[in-house]
């Protein structure tokens, strides 16, 4: 999403041409104990007359992603001409892409385009699959088009799935379209418990619109990543949590504080809006945490 990546650089007919290159005509298979045969496939030229409407596709898809206004397009415009739709991608894509070393090229590529592997969709987890943005199975002429195809974790892939945005508020924030990472919109505060934890919210920045806010909320709760941000969070507070009570005791809340906000600026000059950045400047900011009064509440828990 949230964390943006360059567009790749391969164009939708290059990845279309390289994917179905080496494609061989089918000849048919005939039955055998009881098994349907299969008819034989001219796949060569059904491919070849198929690039004028897969690139004229790939088109509509750019402009729409670009506008925001993925919601607007029929899936029926996004067939492959002679092919049924399942065909079109296990042919297209699992052959020609993941199998075949021209496409593959393209797609180890884009799998390797996110710094230290992080998924763009969470910030977190580490990139494992690509992801069709529209999904292979409902709009397969977009299969092999690059800026369909953005690399995620196995979880945020998952979650996903077939999501396919029926309104403006639901349109996926795209890596490669989307860039709202240059200002701060990921907040957190302290809840005030003997293990401190922190509650992650989105905190709109003055420059968005609502369907901009809307479709943050909406890819947040989507992918869970309140409560993602919250675990990794309650790991950091306890890593450090022995070296803030002994701070605390030798040299006082002021110490806590400045020690806090130097590891938040660390992280933000990386990432502004990573869960690790937000979650040190909401306890540098928190009097409670400094004052190291979780102390006093485990006490009194115990
Ligand atoms: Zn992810």
């Amino acid at each position: 999403m949230m964390w943006p990546l360059d567009p790749p650089s391969v164009s939708a007919d290059d990845s279309y041409r390289a994917c179905t290159e080496s494609i061989r005509d089918r000849a048919a298979k005939p039955g055998s104990e009881g098994k349907p045969g299969k008819p034989a496939r001219a796949y060569r030229s059904l491919l070849a007359a198929a690039a004028p409407d897969v690139g004229a596709a790939s088109r509509r898809f750019e402009i729409a992603a670009l506008g925001s206004t993925l919601h607007d397009l029929k899936a029926a415009d996004f067939k492959v001409p002679g092919f049924e739709d399942d065909e079109a991608h296990q042919v297209i894509y699992g052959r020609g892409m993941v199998g075949n070393t021209a496409g593959r090229v393209i797609y180890d590529a884009l799998m390797a385009a996110p710094a230290h592997e992080r998924c763009p969709f969470c910030g977190h987890g580490m990139v494992r699959e690509l992801d069709h943005h529209l999904p292979k199975t409902s709009h397969p002429a977009l299969c092999v088009t690059p800026l369909n195809l953005v690399p995620a974790c196995r979880d945020c892939n998952k979650i996903k799935g077939t999501f396919t945005p029926r309104t403006a508020d639901t349109v996926l924030i795209h890596p490669y379209f989307d860039r709202i990472d240059n200002e701060p919109w990921l907040n957190a505060s302290v809840v005030h418990t003997p293990d401190p934890t922190l509650d992650f919210v989105i905190d709109p920045p003055d420059s968005w619109d609502q369907v901009i806010t809307n479709r943050v909320e909406h890819h947040f709760e989507l992918f869970g990543l309140k409560r993602v941000f919250g675990t990794q969070a309650n790991r950091l507070v306890s890593n450090i949590r022995h070296g803030v009570e002994r701070l605390v005791r030798t040299a006082g809340a002021e110490a806590v504080r400045a020690y806090l906000r130097e590891e938040a600026e660390t992280r933000f000059e990386s990432r502004l809006n990573g869960w690790e950045g937000v979650t040190f400047h909401a306890l540098a900011e928190d009097d409670w945490f400094c004052q190291g009064r979780f102390m006093d509440e485990a006490d009194l828990a115990d």
